[in-house]
């Protein structure tokens, strides 16, 4: 509804505009019409045997030329007001359309999220009932459950910090936190929920710094996350954690199809989602990442990798 009547407003913009512009040409072209014939008027008035025609020619011809350059002048100086405004106008339309049509994948992509887990849920359990399953079977399905309520959490965690920031309602607990530890905390889970993939670590041990330990393992479960989602069965997810002069960097290095130039900026943007919309996921990851990362005075950006695949770099001040 609200993208349709952006679209209307898209419309009547260029509408506006251009009649705006096409007047202004209008003006101008009348304008110095006007002038043209009142110059001439002018001329015609003036006696041919007067001594002083000359000078009353010469005179006529100035204020002409006069009134030419204030009608350029003025045109100008409106044409370049009414671009300006045009460009500012353009650009709150097409950010309040591109954040709507953010919001409606979003709001299509968390349905999609929300009902999968549960639906696989109660399928298994259902199965788990009803059927008489042999050991192995039974476990392959209590893991894929497990692994969909791990799904369910990391959102529900995702969302509510979200509207918790958003309303300004989260206060960061800061405490003395060892990074490394929690990183090998949640390496270990993805671990476990993911047996078969290659996660791998490289991490220094005894890396404090001051911040809410929940929410830095939430933005670490997400990088970790992104990083197995967006890449393949045998690629290696590698952890690092090390110390650099005063800082602590921690880096998620995947060997997945890496992230376009373009999108480089737009991925930590509220809603947004790359170009594979068929992976699971609802844009919310990298946002709350990111906003939690600030709140502890860091920085995260995202680097290539050689030869393929992505580095997200996170850096702490100890
Ligand atoms: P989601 O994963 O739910 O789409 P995120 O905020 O976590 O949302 O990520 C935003 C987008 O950034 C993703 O849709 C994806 O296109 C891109 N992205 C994030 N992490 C990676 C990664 N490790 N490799 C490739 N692309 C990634």
């Amino acid at each position: 509804m609200k993208i349709k009547r952006l679209r209307t407003i898209y419309i009547l913009y260029w509408f506006l505009l251009t009649y705006i512009l096409a007047a202004l040409v209008f003006w101008f072209i009348a304008l110095n019409r006007q002038n043209e014939e009142l110059s001439t008027c002018r001329m015609e008035i003036i006696d041919a045997n007067d001594k002083n025609r000359d000078a009353g020619v010469r005179k006529i011809k100035i204020e002409k030329s006069r009134k030419t350059t204030q009608y350029i002048g003025e045109g100008a100086t409106f044409f370049l007001l009414i671009i300006a405004g045009a460009v500012y106008v353009f650009r709150i339309i097409n950010r309040q359309l591109y954040q709507s049509q953010q919001q409606q994948n979003f709001m299509m992509a968390i349905t999609h999220e929300l009902k999968t887990p549960i639906a696989v849920t109660k399928l298994n359990l259902e199965t788990l009932q009803k059927r008489d399953l042999s050991k192995e079977q039974q476990q392959r399905l209590i893991s894929t459950t497990i692994q969909e309520a791990e799904r369910l959490n990391s959102l529900c965690n995702n969302l509510l910090l979200t509207s918790q920031i958003e309303a300004g309602g989260y206060k960061i607990v800061k405490e003395k936190t060892d990074l490394s530890e929690v990183v090998e905390e949640g390496v270990h889970d993805f671990k476990i929920r993911y047996p078969l993939r290659k996660i791998e670590t490289d991490i220094q041990e005894e890396t404090f710094i001051e911040g809410d330990r929940m929410m830095i393992k939430l933005a670490i479960n997400n990088l970790l996350d992104n990083a197995i989602k967006y890449s393949n069965k045998q690629d290696i997810v590698l952890l690092k954690i090390y110390q650099e002069n005063e800082f602590i960097k921690l880096l998620a290095i995947d060997e997945g199809p890496g992230i376009p130039d373009d999108d480089k900026t737009k991925i930590f943007d509220k809603y947004f989602r790359g170009r594979s919309m068929q992976t699971k996921g609802t844009g919310l990851g990298l946002y709350i990442t990111k906003r939690i990362v600030e709140a502890h005075s860091g920085k995260i950006n995202v680097l290539d990798n050689k030869p393929g695949g992505s580095i997200f770099e996170i850096t702490f001040s100890k």
